[in-house]
């Protein structure tokens, strides 16, 4: 702990002793400080060059000289700092740009740019969802869509991570009680700890049975997933009429931001009612030029996505085969299920030893009793870096006991 800290004034003594709670259950979270740019496979944390397997770089452009390049062209032309949210006088030309761009790209008639994808699932939540409707939303779904779902006042119904049927029975539960005004499902389509897909056919069928919107949320495919990179919907074949999309610009395309894709009159709607859209400044537009940048890397460079698919199919194989439990992994986030916090931690600091960046993943990001190890593949990690990998997760799985 830090020898500079005071002792806080007594209103606010509740949280040096929560902190200490923290720290004795090994959950308290402390700040790493990264000093070099994502490059390479490799990147240097608190003075040390560690291969990075804990970045949502997948495709490597976050470091890219592509996006680089036009956010120095934007900067020049336009300026920094929007001044204002988009309704008022925030939203640029870039924007514009983007968001049609990233229509096009996505198959959908418009889309909608949020500062943050975090943003974006609350506002698409919040926009879609009130008082008097019901949310279905998976138990594991990201925190943006937990505190969409909370924030909008509806009631929410959590059901079995993957399971239709419980769903189901949520619905026809609530069902027996009220009638709800409105239904929306909500999912991740990749799902960021267990790097699962949703079952997004089954879904689909469930909703159109159900009279239910449904929200698919593409943070970690977009850009990964789909001949096109459009994310799991494509991947699974899912004709995009019958959902919204929300996306993140700040994974795959290396930038920072969010949106929603789907129909002109849901996009007007966000842009009317969702809060995080009308009361938050505009993105800077250099901002939107990177993001730009990496949408035509995306279209024009599919080998990226192409090799990462394989790469990690890969590592996945190989590992499975070492004895790791990687909870359904299907993609790129490769998670090992360790169970407890403090044994992730340890196995974390180990392999951190050996040169490799794998970070923990601890509640509440994970269920309780679920820690893991989360390694997340870029295309840019080379064969040999991944065979380091392979080969020293090899060895820590020979001294473990088998699960
Ligand atoms: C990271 C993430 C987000 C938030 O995106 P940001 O652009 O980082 O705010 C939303 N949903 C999921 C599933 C994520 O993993």
């Amino acid at each position: 702990m830090n020898s500079m800290t005071t002792e806080l004034s007594p209103p606010f003594a509740w949280i040096a002793d929560e902190l200490k709670r923290l720290e004795a259950v090994q959950l308290r979270r402390t700040q790493r400080l990264r000093e070099s740019p994502h490059s390479g496979g490799l990147v240097q944390l608190d003075g040390r060059q560690l291969l990075d397997f804990g970045s949502n770089d997948y495709l490597g452009l976050a470091a890219d000289s592509n996006l680089i390049d036009a956010v120095r062209h934007a900067v020049g032309e336009y300026g920094w700092g929007s001044g204002a949210s988009p309704l008022v006088s925030g939203y640029g030309v870039l924007h514009r740009r983007l968001e049609r761009e990233l229509a096009a790209h996505e198959q959908v008639e418009a889309s909608a740019l949020l500062p943050t994808g975090f943003a974006a699932n609350v506002a698409a939540i919040t926009a879609l969802a009130g008082p008097g409707d019901l949310i279905l939303s998976d138990e594991l779904n990201h925190a943006s869509i937990i505190d969409g779902c909370r924030l909008a006042r509806a009631s929410v119904g959590i059901f079995r991570h993957g399971e239709v049927s419980h769903a189901a029975e949520l619905l026809a539960g609530y069902k027996a009680r009220s009638e709800p005004r409105r239904i929306l499902i909500v999912t991740d389509g990749l799902f960021s700890m267990d790097g699962d897909f949703a079952p997004l056919p089954q879904l689909v069928d469930f909703a159109a049975s159900a009279g239910a919107m449904l929200l698919v949320d593409e943070a970690h495919a977009t850009g990964v997933w789909g001949a096109e990179g459009r994310g799991s919907c494509e991947q699974l074949q899912i004709d995009l009429r019958n959902v919204v999309r929300v996306g993140t610009l700040s994974k795959a395309l290396g930038s920072l931001g969010g949106f929603i894709a789907g129909p002109q009159l849901v996009i007007d709607w966000i842009r009317n009612a969702a809060r995080p859209y009308i009361f938050s400044t505009a993105q800077p537009e250099a901002i939107a030029a990177a993001s730009l940048a990496a949408l035509r890397m995306v279209q024009r460079e599919p080998h990226r996505r192409e090799e990462l698919r394989e790469k990690a199919a890969w590592v996945r194989a190989e590992l499975q085969s070492q004895g790791w439990d990687l909870c359904g992994s299907e993609s790129q986030i490769i998670p090992l299920r360790i169970g407890s916090s403090g044994e992730a931690l340890r196995i974390a600091a180990e392999l951190a030893e050996a040169g490799l960046f794998v970070p923990a993943i601890r509640p509440p990001a994970v269920p309780e009793g679920s820690a893991r190890l989360r390694l997340s593949l870029s295309w840019l990690h080379s064969g040999e870096q991944l065979q380091r990998l392979v080969d020293t997760l090899g060895r820590l799985a020979s001294r473990r006991p088998r699960a």
